[in-house]
């Protein structure tokens, strides 16, 4: 008798958001447990047994369910360093967010202290055994310090989650560095299966060059970011010769902090150690306000404008045309940011304010561009691709189909694949 192996699609399938994939045979591997960031929306439920999960980075729609997957299975949660860290203080933030706004809560604070005790340490080259059958390689993917890549090897097939990836490397982390041999199914995100991405250090150095001018005018440039991709900025304004005052708000604080401690993760660690030692860290009120006494730089979270410091500036300097807004991070539909892009006004809580602040945006992302998506299925050559992590994964899967002698296709959430 054959023996079958079943990838169930829990979660991230036509959709960015809430990543599940569980890859069921002797033992059932769950690969990323996360949550939709802009409703707490969850993934289906594995409704089976579940042996071991690995989280495949520090991101909310990968690992943002891992605390009630521990209270069900008590399994083993594999991590790297960095995105054990991260998990903790996204975890946390997470549960505050939810309350605050009266979205549903999955898991409690006495979870995510649980959680802990069932993660186990990974690095780039491990081969984990769960069971005596299965195994599950752990490859560097290139997408944010610690992040992975699993290859599960079971009953004869390989298959590989490429979770979030990137090939070609940031000022923060190496490109994702895999082996491409006898892979059978890759499950590969596809967010940008649209469009590539402008080259990096061009971007940078518009970026840099924008906040320069707006200092130079007199106004301050205030650089909302995700926690993890701060310290990439601060990277960016030292590296290019910043002499201005750079301040650090919010969660990118321990963000920063975090990448710090764990330097094999990161591309360049001195480089990243030399930024930090520059910037004027942000805790109170009274130094926020004193800060926008001067010209200066401040890289502040929250990202989307939801909550975090960037409140707080944005009240202070939305009517100063001097006065810089420089996005970077993508703006997921629905929040205030997107609004904010979208209309030209910050609304929030009872707040509706018509922006004078300039306003611009670039392309920093830490995903694969179209060119590099199709480089990759090339090199990989697998028998099987199954689109996922995207918003177009049906008509990139029938263009993968139509290039290379493969089968692509784009499973809904629920569907399980037979291999
Ligand atoms: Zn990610």
């Amino acid at each position: 008798m054959k023996l079958i192996v079943n990838i169930h699609c829990l979660g991230g399938f036509r959709e960015v958001g809430r990543n599940g994939v569980l890859v069921e045979s002797s033992k059932n591997v769950l690969l990323d447990y996360g949550l939709k960031v802009e409703n707490a929306g969850k993934p289906k439920h594995p409704n089976r047994e579940v042996d071991a999960l690995f989280v495949a980075h520090g991101h909310l729609d990968h690992l943002g369910l891992a605390p009630a997957i521990y209270r069900q299975y008590k399994c083993p949660v594999y991590v790297t360093g960095p995105t054990l860290d991260l998990s903790n203080l996204l975890l946390r933030d997470s549960l505050k967010i939810a309350k605050l706004k009266g979205m549903p809560r999955h898991y409690s604070a006495t979870d995510i202290v649980n959680l802990h005790k069932g993660e186990k340490r990974i690095h780039y080259g491990d081969e984990i055994k769960v069971g005596r059958k299965v195994k599950v390689d752990v490859w560097d993917a290139g997408h944010m310090p610690g992040s992975c890549m699993f290859v599960v090897k079971t009953r004869g097939k390989k298959i590989l989650y490429t979770s979030d990836f990137k090939i070609k490397s940031t000022r923060l982390v190496n490109g994702a560095r895999f082996d491409a041999k006898n892979i059978d199914v890759v499950l590969m995100e596809t967010t940008y299966s649209s469009r590539n991405h402008p080259p990096r250090k061009k971007t940078e150095k518009e970026l840099f060059q924008d906040v320069k001018n707006t200092i130079d005018k007199g106004g301050i440039a205030l650089l909302p970011s995700f926690a993890i991709r701060a310290p990439e900025l601060l990277m960016v304004l030292n590296d290019f010769g910043a002499d201005f005052p750079v301040y650090l708000d919010g969660m990118a604080k321990s963000a920063t902090d975090i990448f710090l401690r764990h330097p094999k993760f990161l591309r360049k660690p001195k480089a990243l150690k030399a930024a930090t030692e520059k910037v004027i860290p942000l805790f109170s009120q009274e130094e926020r306000n004193n800060a926008l006494k001067e010209p200066c730089a401040i890289v502040t979270t929250g990202g989307c404008m939801e909550g975090g410091p960037i409140i707080h500036y944005i009240k202070k300097l939305y009517s100063d045309s001097n006065s810089s807004l420089i996005m970077t991070g993508f703006q997921i539909p629905g929040t205030a940011g997107r609004y904010l892009v979208d209309t030209n006004r910050f609304v929030h809580d009872n707040m509706d304010l018509k922006l004078k602040m300039r306003m611009s945006q670039y392309d920093m992302s830490a995903h694969a561009g179209r060119d590099e998506l199709i480089k990759f299925v090339k090199k990989i050559n697998p028998k099987k691709v199954l689109c996922m992590h995207g918003e177009y994964c049906k008509k990139f899967a029938t263009e993968l189909n139509s290039r290379f002698e493969l089968d692509a296709m784009a499973p809904k959430n629920g569907d399980v694949i037979k291999i």
